[in-house]
Parts: C-alpha cells; structure tokens; sequence
C-alpha cells in the first residue's frame, strides 16, 4: 500500500512559514474544503521519525474542541511529515491590523476571543497538553469569529529532530519570567502568562511588554509589575538566571495605566494571570468563572453546548 495520501490535495499559496515549516492552503478535491498543510521540515532526511512521536501527534486528532484548530490527518511518507488541519480564513495578528489603533477593538470582540482563547486552553490542561507559544499569530480566527488554537509545540514535545530556521527570531513577548529566568519545571501556568499578554495586546491592540532580548524583556515586565523578591516568589533564589544586582528594585505601577481601556472587571482578571509567581498565576478553568465573562455573546455560548 503505497499510494501517496498528499495527492488528492491540490496545493494553493502559501500561509505562513515559521520556526520548523511551511503551510500552505490546499483544496481537498475529494471533500471540496480547503486545509492547511504544514510540513515539518526534519532535522536529517535519513533519519526519519521515530514511531513513538507519530503516534503522539496521531493522538492530537483525538483532541476535538471548538476552540482548537482540527487535526484532520498526520501523513508521513517519503520520510516528511505533513500535517493537516482545517483552514481558518485569518490568525489574530492580521485580524488586529483590521482596526484602528487609536480606536482599538469593540471591548465585546476582546472579552468574546479571551474567552474562546481560555476555553480552548483549558481543553488541552486538561488532557496534561501544554500549548508553550501563545502569541496572535498562533491563534486563528475564523470568519464567524471563532477562535482557535494552533501551532502546538507539536514536534518539539514529542521529540522529532525537526529543524529550525536560524534567522527566525524566537519572540519573547509573550514569555512569564519564570521561563525567562531559566526555569525548566514550567506548568500550565506558562500558558496562562501568555494569555494575559494576548489579552492585554487585543484591549491595546499593541503589545503589552515588547522586549528586544531576555533582560530587556525582564525589565519591560519589572518596570510595571515591580521587581520580584523572595518575599513573595520564595522560588525566585532558585532560578538558574536570577541576578539581583542585575535589575533595578522596580516597585508595582498600576496595570490601568498600561490598558486603560479595560474596565475594573477585565483588570481584575489580568492581574491575576500577570503574577510574577507562576504558582499565584491563575487557572484556565478558575479565569473562565472570572466575573468578567458573566455577561458573553450568545452566539459564543453556542459553541460549548457540546462540550463536557
Ligand atoms: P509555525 O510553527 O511555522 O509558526 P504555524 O502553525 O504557526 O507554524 O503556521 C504559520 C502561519 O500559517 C500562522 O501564523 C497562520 O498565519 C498560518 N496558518 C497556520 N495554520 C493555519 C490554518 N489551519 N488555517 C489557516 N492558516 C493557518
Ligand atoms: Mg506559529
């Protein structure tokens, strides 16, 4: 059996090209629907890809979530690996450029995609799946104006020798100083930073800590979050890359400030994903329940009455 699975997709232009592969839309000639492919480039041609990784991947198409772009097939032939997933008209970052900068977004888009975005999120901490690269162009959004998760550290989590671009600068904005500060035992709570990032960027519609490299970025966050001590992050002595002497004593400023389009609700629940302390940080599940989304659009709270 060696018929080549990618035939039946008729490739289109191409998406986006990123840290480890290209995507391109394609038509599904059987079906008639449009997908997006992406493939991984991998490390070594020869080497090709352990089993174990396939079937880890293999299990995302399990993960079936409206907020969560569809893995529909895993094809690995000729030593590539392809992914293919539903296509979603735009990511977040073009949908930003759509509006005006001094105007910004409705607050009911921003309240509506945060949600989405802390649904969807909590779908994978619940099956022990951490996303790790929250940013708007990982997030699409469909012309309906669902949101969904992509870009999953796929390949990087389950250990395929893929191969990164060298000139593709890694962004750091979105980064909690735990990871920043070298901690490698990160959880869920480093999603959770992220969101707040995103969250912070779709009420401003610019980012909210723009570092140019990891001490830059640290500062950035420092400057108005204040700079941590062991008083309120005991774990803080411990982080491979924590030098007092290397940042300013920073005091707290007022978030408000820095989103000031956000009402007291919204700013409530961004401190609490914006906590210095990753173990402080709160949960998808808990900022779901925040007071801030107990008014939603109808048509967001359809999408869930399927889901457990
Ligand atoms: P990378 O690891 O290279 O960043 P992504 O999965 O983030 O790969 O894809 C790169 C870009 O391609 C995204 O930022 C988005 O603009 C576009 N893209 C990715 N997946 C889809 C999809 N399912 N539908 C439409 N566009 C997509
Ligand atoms: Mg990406």
């Amino acid at each position: 059996m060696k018929s080549n699975k990618l035939e039946k997709y008729e490739k289109k232009e191409k998406l986006g090209e990123g840290t480890y592969g290209i995507v391109y839309k394609a038509l599904d000639r059987n079906t008639n629907e449009y997908v997006a492919l992406k493939k991984i480039r991998l490390e070594s041609e020869e080497e090709g890809i352990p089993s174990t990784a396939i079937r880890e991947i293999s299990l995302l198409k399990e993960l079936n979530h409206p907020n969560i772009v569809k893995l529909m097939e895993v094809v690995h032939s000729n030593k590539k690996l392809v992914l293919v997933f539903e296509y979603v008209e735009m990511d977040l970052k073009k949908f930003f450029a759509q509006f005006p900068k001094e105007k910004g977004m409705e607050p009911v888009i921003v309240k509506s995609f945060l949600y989405q975005l802390l649904r969807g999120i909590q779908a994978c901490h619940q099956q022990k799946i951490l996303h790790r690269d929250l940013k708007p162009q990982n997030l699409l959004v469909s012309k309906d104006g669902i949101l969904k998760l992509a870009d999953f550290g796929l390949a990087r989590a389950s250990g395929i020798p893929v191969k990164s671009f060298t000139h593709e600068v890694v962004t750091l904005w979105y980064r909690p100083p735990d990871v920043l500060l070298g901690s490698k035992n990160y959880n869920t709570s480093i999603d959770i930073w992220s969101v707040g990032c995103i969250f912070a960027e779709m009420s401003n519609l610019k980012p909210l800590f723009a570092g140019s490299n990891e001490t830059d970025q640290l500062k950035k966050i420092f400057r108005v979050l204040g700079t941590p001590t062991p008083i309120e992050y005991p774990k803080l002595n411990d982080l491979p890359s924590w030098k007092p002497e290397n940042f300013e004593q920073y005091q707290p400023d007022n978030l408000a400030k820095f989103c000031p389009r956000l009402d007291p609700d919204g700013l409530d629940l961004l401190i609490k994903m914006l906590k210095i302390n990753p173990d402080q940080r709160i949960t998808a599940k808990a900022a779901c329940d925040h007071p801030f989304f107990k008014e939603l659009p109808e048509q967001v709270k359809k999408l869930y009455v399927n889901v457990k």
